[in-house]
């Protein structure tokens, strides 16, 4: 049971471990934790997937804040159909010849056989086009931008909760251009000022923001922009994509305008997607022995009040003190359940990766004090109640910092610089990432990268920026193992 007199940074939850250790079994750790912490349960369809309401609530907080962001950049919402005519997929072929494979195709509605067969989407470009060709008549109709939130189905064949489902959400940008450089732009303007920007702030995630090659590229695009992030175990995970789709679809779909200057012209495209995997990568990124470690912002509860003990005096203290927390701004939740055991509640909280937990009993209300227990740095103290409040908001942001710091040290500390392709497979094969230059490297290079399992993630340029051109002298390619 709990003592007022435990050192401060004691060790909250010190017993038996409740996960498969990380180091173990890394991958067995994150099926784990997603049980335990009750995020997720596979669906009766292979690949399929349930988000429980605490990993529905994780999505909830991120949707608000990118939306808050997409909305920022001009860009409105809208919704369009899950089914597409078949035919339409047809139109633009390197977008077909790349999605075929993924596809989940309706067959019967009603009993009987369609006369055409419809597309569950893999993603909207087709649909949405038909409808862009319609809207956008002249320049006054530019730029078109428009964003929807969705799930989307493509068949895959190695499914993993989260980071890769058959069916997931996510938010597709859809955009139209008047020229090139202005759709170029956007799709960059999106990248950073959206993408890397939450998963900087809110997230607190180190990401490489880079330019996808060749080979990697969306299909159907001139060109995609990725963030790469370097998980637990060393492994990359693509975060968010941003693509240039150039006139590809315009062309497949007749999506032309009239200019200020009385031509007809085609216009330029972006598309930019981001899903249901940032969970996945929430919890490789932040996880550890005990459970997930949430950002404070991000954080649909920022501390949890926790009644040890169901006497009145305490009760009505943990629900003042939930009171005042969130009068001064802080996601508060009370756990006055003692009808359940106040060591199974405590290991509950820690598993699902709640900032603070603020735990008050009997002998603590006599103190005029409670046990503070950070998640993040992890050690308990005694506090007084009166300090506790306007300590609090300085404490999640002090976490929200750390967390983000201990991922960039992560990522610096296995990055390894090379210059030649053994050297750049033994990086990427031991735990880490390699940095090699795209000269030393190429497109052959590339392609047996395969047979290691081995990817590139993104091309940099020499001093972190993203390069305009694939090719330019001094890229330097971020090669690794990615989930
Ligand atoms: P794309 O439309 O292929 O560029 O995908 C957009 C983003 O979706 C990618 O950057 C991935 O992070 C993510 N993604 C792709 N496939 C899946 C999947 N099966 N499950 C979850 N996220 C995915």
């Amino acid at each position: 049971s709990h003592s007022g007199n435990v050192g401060p940074y004691h060790l909250a939850m010190a017993k038996a471990p409740v996960l498969t250790p990380r180091a173990d079994d890394f991958p067995r750790w994150y099926q784990d934790l997603i049980t335990k912490a009750e995020l997720a349960d596979n669906g009766p369809v292979r690949g399929t997937m349930v988000i429980r309401p605490y990993g529905y609530g994780l999505w909830e907080r991120m949707q608000a804040e990118m939306d808050a962001r997409i909305k920022e950049t001009g860009t409105q919402n809208a919704y369009f159909p899950l089914l597409i005519p078949e035919s339409y997929l047809a139109r633009e072929a390197d977008h077909v010849e790349g999605f075929a494979p993924e596809l989940a195709v309706v067959t019967h509605g009603g009993g009987k056989e369609l006369e055409e067969p419809a597309a569950v989407r893999p993603t909207s470009e087709m649909i949405i086009n038909e409808y862009f060709s319609k809207w956008v008549q002249s320049y006054r109709d530019l730029p078109l931008l428009i964003n929807q939130w969705a799930n989307v189905v493509r068949w895959e064949l190695r499914p993993r909760l989260f980071l890769r489902t058959s069916e997931f959400l996510w938010q597709e940008g859809h955009t139209a251009h008047a020229t090139y450089e202005e759709a170029r732009d956007f799709a960059a303007h999106i990248h950073r000022q959206v993408y890397e920007d939450f998963m900087l702030n809110v997230l607190a995630m180190d990401v490489v923001p880079g330019r996808k090659t060749v080979k990697e590229r969306f299909a159907g695009a001139i060109n995609t922009l990725t963030l790469e992030g370097m998980m637990g175990d060393g492994k990359a995970l693509q975060m968010a994509t941003s693509h240039e789709l150039g006139q590809n679809f315009a062309k497949a779909f007749h999506t032309g305008y009239l200019s200020k200057d009385g031509r007809q012209d085609l216009v330029w495209q972006t598309s930019w997607g981001s899903t249901t995997r940032m969970i996945g990568a929430l919890v490789m990124m932040h996880g550890d022995d005990h459970g997930l470690r949430v950002p404070p912002r991000l954080a649909q509860i920022q501390a949890v009040v926790l009644a040890i003990k169901g006497d009145e005096a305490v009760l009505a203290k943990v629900r003042e003190l939930g009171d005042r927390l969130k009068a001064a701004g802080v996601r508060v939740h009370v756990d006055d359940r003692t009808d359940t055991p106040f060591g199974r509640r405590a290991v509950d909280w820690e598993l699902k990766g709640v900032p603070v937990r603020i735990e008050i009993g009997p002998r603590d209300l006599e103190n005029g004090a409670a046990m503070l227990v950070r998640r993040i740095p992890g050690g308990k103290e005694p506090v007084s109640l009166d300090a506790l409040v306007p300590l609090l908001p300085e404490i999640l942001e002090e976490d929200q910092a750390l967390l983000l710091r201990q991922s960039r040290e992560r990522r610096e500390s296995r990055t390894t610089d090379v210059s030649t392709f053994e050297e750049a497979v033994e990086a990427a094969t031991t735990g880490g990432w390699a940095r090699i230059p795209w000269a030393a490297l190429g497109e052959e290079g590339e392609a047996k990268l395969a047979d290691h399992a081995v990817t590139v993630r993104c091309l940099v340029t020499e001093d972190g920026s993203v390069p305009d051109d694939g090719d330019a002298p001094g890229n330097v390619a971020v090669v690794a193992r990615a989930y």
